[in-house]
């Protein structure tokens, strides 16, 4: 066992602090990585109020995670000391369920090991990314190209993979319509997947400040979801809707927007429920999903997708000391577009 250097959440409503966390010896199929970079989750700030349901304190959080590997079991094979590696919101599964043998391990009928707050196979409390070392089973670490800039690369182990996932599965391509709703760090990367993948891109906002944005990452059109203009004039228009939205929204509003056939997929987790009313559901036969991170196999197809076509998450650095002022930011949708904490500053 070793202890590192962390930042902590010491309840839902105090400040994170400066502490350390304990990790375990590396096993044969363990990785020890040297963090280098932890990007900033709106799932962090959800899980560390405990507005997801309660969880144990102290905890680190922190689900996207790049840095170097500093040591390897005797029996991995898939990664060796020295390569840019990644970890994102899962860190095992239980390898056997239906779900797990299809290769959808996100999906883990027995629930996957969360990346923090889950209960790991030795029984303790899984701790995440804002630290400075973390070790985890080879089968669960992406290979990160060096194509991808490493201060960039942290976030699509999250927001990347969540938004290219529903993107993938409902076929967003050429001569499809997708709107984005919400841009912020899963939106911002939603809108640059789905142009790279051939979509035509709508960004649905609250206000158009950041309407220059998003048309520089390929968006076609972008409106304001303050303006009640925008969902008369957009009605019957898209086949995919991809909500990243933080909070509740109106579902009737957003569900008329569809054409025939059309979904909208929920990918934001809001504590509170969405009320959908079944009627906006009947009209052009739509369909209303959710959908979970994708699976390690798609986490690095993804990543292997953004090295080849330069795709990168917008990231502002900052230092440990500065995560709780970042917190702030992000619930006041004042991110552009996702927060990186520069690991060397916690060392
Ligand atoms: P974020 O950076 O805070 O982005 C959320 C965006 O939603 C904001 O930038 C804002 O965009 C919009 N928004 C916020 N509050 C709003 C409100 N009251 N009404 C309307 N729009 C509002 O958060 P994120 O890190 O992208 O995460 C987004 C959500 O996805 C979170 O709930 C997170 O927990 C969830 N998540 C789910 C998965 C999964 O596997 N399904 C994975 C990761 C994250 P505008 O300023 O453009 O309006
Ligand atoms: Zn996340
Ligand atoms: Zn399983």
């Amino acid at each position: 066992m070793s202890t590192v250097n962390a930042i902590a959440a010491v309840s839902a409503t105090e400040p994170l602090v400066r502490t350390t966390v304990e990790r375990r010896d590396v096993g044969p199929r363990d990785i020890l990585i040297e963090i280098r970079y932890a990007g900033i989750c709106h799932s962090d700030i959800h899980t560390m109020r405990g507005e997801w349901g309660e969880i144990t304190y102290p905890l680190t959080v922190g689900h996207e995670i790049v840095g170097r590997v500093a040591e390897v079991g005797g029996e991995v094979t898939r990664h060796a000391v020295g390569d840019r590696v990644g970890v994102g919101c899962m860190v095992n599964s239980c390898r056997e369920c239906r779900n797990c043998r299809a290769g959808q391990e996100q999906y883990c009928e027995n629930g996957n090991t969360g990346t923090y707050a889950s209960v790991d196979r030795d029984g303790t409390i899984t701790q995440g990314g804002y630290s400075t070392h973390v070790v985890v089973d080879e089968d669960f670490v992406l290979r990160v190209p060096e194509a991808i800039p490493y201060e960039a690369a942290a976030p699509l182990l999250c927001a990347g993979i969540t938004t290219y996932s529903p993107l993938a599965h409902w076929k967003a391509g050429p001569g499809t319509k997708v709107a984005v709703v919400g841009m912020g760090g899963l939106g911002h990367m939603a809108v640059k997947l789905a142009v790279a993948m051939g979509a035509d891109v709508t960004v649905l906002s609250q206000t158009l400040g950041k309407k220059d944005d998003g048309l520089a990452f390929g968006a076609g059109n972008y409106h304001a979801t303050r303006d009640e203009a925008t969902f008369e004039a957009l009605r019957n228009s898209f086949d995919l809707i991809i909500n990243t939205v933080s909070a509740p929204i109106d579902m009737a509003d957003y569900l008329g927007l569809l054409r025939l056939d059309g979904t909208l997929v929920s990918v934001g987790a809001p504590p509170e429920p969405l009320a959908v009313p079944v009627f906006a559901l009947f009209g052009n036969r739509r369909s209303f999903a959710g959908s979970g991170i994708g699976s390690i196999a798609e986490t690095q197809e993804m990543l292997d997708f953004c090295a080849e076509r330069g795709i990168a998450p917008e990231v502002e650095m900052i230092t440990a000391d500065q995560v709780n002022e970042a917190y702030e930011r992000v619930l006041k949708s004042d991110v552009r577009y996702r927060f990186v904490i520069d690991i060397d500053s916690l060392r």
